[in-house]
């Protein structure tokens, strides 16, 4: 039987580390699908007219275009987040997400949309969040190990822009699901914040421990 868990949140809140860990722990395939709009994203740079070339980009992506060079790039995350606004682009990436989420082994998703539009029976919903200078540091120094010329103001400007995009679209904005659990990283180490999340995925998983208030936080 399929087990599937969902993370959300926003850029540099730590989920993608977690659902790699979680990935790892219980032997779930994983997908970061901020790869799929960051692949999109990328090959519009530069284009003309976006709306018709990421909707043409996204229907032909291939599982080969998740693994091109420079996707983590800060100006590859802007565009991502401008053509994640595009309904058609959504709905172009909307199969593969969902076939990928029903593997026989077990699937972890992370993104913005998994737990409310993606998967909204995800056996295991996380929402895991930060404050924005917290997270604008940890992705300063990501961004300066990779060699990238930027300053802490700008990321911090940045995280702050793409968070205002991701949550007031009209289409699956980035929100947390009623029914997930939340995990505020901004004052733990990531060590902890794994053990938090591999502690409620066992809770659910092999106890059956579900919480029923809005918003649980763990
Ligand atoms: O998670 P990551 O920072 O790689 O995502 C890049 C961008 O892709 C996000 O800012 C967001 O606009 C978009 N995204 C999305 N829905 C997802 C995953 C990512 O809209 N499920």
């Amino acid at each position: 039987m399929s087990f599937t868990v969902a993370i959300d949140g926003p850029a540099a809140s730590g989920k993608g580390t977690i659902a790699r860990a979680i990935a790892e722990h219980f032997g779930f395939a994983h997908l970061d699908t901020g790869l799929l709009y960051r692949a999109v994203g990328k090959k519009v740079m530069g284009q003309e007219d976006l709306l018709e070339a990421a909707v043409k980009i996204a229907d032909a992506l291939t599982a080969d275009d998740l693994n091109a060079k420079g996707l983590r790039t800060a100006d590859v995350a802007q565009a991502a987040s401008k053509v994640a606004a595009i309904p058609q682009v959504r709905t172009a990436l909307d199969r593969f997400q969902k076939t990928f989420s029903k593997q026989p082994s077990g699937a972890i998703l992370d993104g913005r949309d998994i737990g409310t539009v993606i998967c909204p029976d995800a056996d295991v919903k996380l929402f895991v969040t930060a404050s924005a200078q917290v997270r604008a540091e940890r992705r300063f120094k990501e961004l300066l190990i990779a060699g990238e010329n930027v300053t802490l103001a700008g990321v911090l400007k940045d995280v702050e822009i793409r968070d205002a995009r991701d949550a007031s679209r009209d289409v699956a904005p980035m929100v947390a699901a009623d029914d997930a659990l939340v995990l505020d990283t901004s004052e733990m180490s990531i060590e902890h914040a794994v053990a938090a999340a591999i502690a409620a995925v066992n809770d659910i998983r092999a106890l059956g421990k579900k919480h029923h208030d809005k918003n649980h936080i763990i």
